[in-house]
C-alpha cells in the first residue's frame, strides 16, 4: 500500500470489498478512498496532510501500474494559513523506477527558459506546486527482490505530485475550442523540444487539458511522466518498454521491428490520431457532425503522413539495393539523404503548424512569436486549398 495513506476501508475489513459503491461517472474506487487523508513528507523535516476527493484516474490493472490521480484539498482549507489553501489541488501518484526524471525537473527547465517573448508557453504547461518521492522500507517486498536480484532489478518509487486542477478536454464547448486547444499543444510542444529541448513521448488525449484564465481557455500539454531530453541516454535505451498510449502511438511504433528512437514527428502523428478518433467517435451518420470542421485539417495531415512514409519506404529500398550493388561490385547506386527527423520533410513541425493555424478558413491564436513571424509570411498567402498541404514539397506530385 501507499505508505502514508489513511482510509477508513484499510482498518475495517467489511468494506474491503470491490467494487465500492460509486456513481456512474466515478471511478470505483472514488467512494473509498474519497474523503481519507493523505500524509506525505514536505522538506526534509515537516509533514503535510491532504483531504482526498474524487479519483479523476486510476488505471486499471495492478496497482502500481499507473498513475492515480484525486481531487484534494489542504486540512487547512479555508483558514487561509498556507498558499495551497483555496487553490484547486490534484494529487498524482505514480510508482516510477527511482532513475526517472520527476515531471518537477523539466519544469524547472521549462520555467528556466520560459522567460521574455517565451513566457507564453507558462500557459500551455502544468503547474506543479510540489513534488515528492518516498521510498519503499528496507522490510519491503521490493527490497528484498533487489538483493536476491541486484542490478538486474529496477528499484520504484512512491512519487507524489501535488499540482494545479485543470479542466478535461470534454469540458470545451466549440469545434473551435477543440482546434485552438490542438493547435496550442502542437506549439507548446515544439517550443519544448526545440528551447528545454525535452521531448513528451505520450500525446495522448487523456494528457491534453484545458486551463481557463482571465475568460480564455488554454490547451495543456499534461503528464510529462515519460519525457526525455533530446540525446540523452536517459531510459530511451535501456526500458524495454514502448512509449505512449495506443491507440494514439505511432504507426511505425506498434512495429515489433521498431527500435526507435522516439522523434518529434511520433508524437506530431499522436496528435493526428486524436482528432481522428474525436471526429469518428463523436460524429454521427444522420446528424451533422459536430466536429466535421476537422476534415480538412485530417486530410491534409493524413497526406503528409501517406507522402512521408512513402518516401521513407523509398529510401529504406533504395539503401538496400545500394548495400546490395556494392556487394556484387556492380556499378555504385547514389542514395539521396532522406531527413528521418521529419520524413523527408512531409511531417514537419512547419508542415503541421501550416495546416494548423487556421480553422475552417479562419485564423486561431498563434502564441509564440516565433511562429506569429513565419506565418506571416510566406504562409499566410498560400491559399487555403487543397494545396496548402503540398506548397513546400519537392514531392508533392507523388
Ligand atoms: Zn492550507
Amino acid at each position: 500500500m501507499v505508505p502514508g495513506f489513511n482510509t477508513s476501508f484499510m482498518k475495517d475489513s467489511a468494506t474491503l470489498q470491490y467494487p465500492g459503491p460509486a456513481n456512474d461517472n466515478e471511478h470505483p474506487s472514488s467512494g473509498r478512498i474519497q474523503g481519507s487523508f493523505y500524509t506525505f513528507p514536505y522538506g526534509k523535516k515537516e509533514t503535510r496532510t491532504v483531504k482526498v476527493g474524487r479519483v479523476l484516474l486510476r488505471s486499471n490493472g495492478i496497482f502500481g501500474q499507473g498513475p492515480l490521480v484525486m481531487l484534494v484539498k489542504c486540512v487547512c482549507e479555508g483558514s487561509g494559513r498556507c498558499v495551497w489553501c483555496g487553490k484547486k489541488l490534484v494529487l498524482k501518484l505514480s510508482w516510477p523506477s527511482k532513475t526517472r526524471a520527476s515531471e518537477k525537473t523539466f519544469m524547472y527547465d521549462f520555467k528556466e527558459k520560459a522567460t521574455g517573448e517565451h513566457a507564453w508557453v507558462l500557459n500551455h504547461l502544468p503547474e506543479i506546486y510540489y513534488s515528492f518521492d518516498i521510498d519503499f522500507s528496507a522490510e519491503s517486498p521490493q527490497a528484498q527482490l533487489k538483493e536476491i536480484f541486484g542490478e538486474e532489478y529496477k528499484m520504484r518509487v512512491v512519487r507524489g505530485i501535488i499540482m494545479e486542477k485543470l479542466n478535461p478536454l470534454s469540458s470545451l464547448e466549440t469545434e473551435r475550442e477543440y482546434a485552438q486547444v490542438f493547435y496550442d499543444i502542437v506549439q507548446c510542444h515544439h517550443w519544448a523540444w526545440k528551447y528545454p529541448q525535452i521531448l513528451h513521448r505520450d500525446i495522448s488525449e487523456g494528457n491534453i487539458m484545458v486551463r481557463e484564465k482571465n475568460g480564455q481557455k488554454y490547451g495543456v500539454l499534461n503528464d510529462w511522466d515519460l519525457a526525455s531530453w533530446l540525446n540523452t541516454e536517459n531510459e530511451v535505451s535501456t526500458s524495454k518498454f514502448r512509449m505512449g498510449t495506443r491507440p494514439y502511438m505511432a504507426h511505425e511504433q506498434h512495429s515489433s521491428d521498431w527500435q526507435g528512437p522516439h522523434q518529434f514527428r511520433h508524437d506530431l502523428e499522436s496528435v493526428f490520431y486524436i482528432i481522428l478518433l474525436l471526429v469518428s467517435l463523436y460524429s454521427s451518420p444522420t446528424e451533422k457532425p459536430f466536429f466535421s470542421g476537422f476534415n480538412s485539417w485530417l486530410i491534409a495531415l493524413q497526406r503528409s503522413l501517406l507522402y512521408g512514409y512513402i518516401g521513407l519506404n523509398m529510401h529504406i529500398t533504395m539503401e538496400i539495393d545500394a548495400q546490395q550493388a556494392r556487394e556484387n561490385n556492380e556499378e555504385p547506386m547514389e542514395v539521396h539523404y532522406f531527413d528521418d527527423d521529419t520524413l523527408g520533410g512531409h511531417f514537419s513541425y512547419e508542415k503541421v503548424v501550416s495546416v494548423m493555424h487556421q480553422f475552417k478558413k479562419e485564423e486561431l491564436n498563434t502564441r509564440g512569436r516565433e511562429w506569429q513571424k513565419i506565418l506571416q509570411v510566406p504562409f499566410q498567402e498560400v491559399k487555403p486549398s487543397r494545396s496548402d498541404f503540398s506548397s513546400r514539397d519537392p514531392f508533392s506530385t507523388f
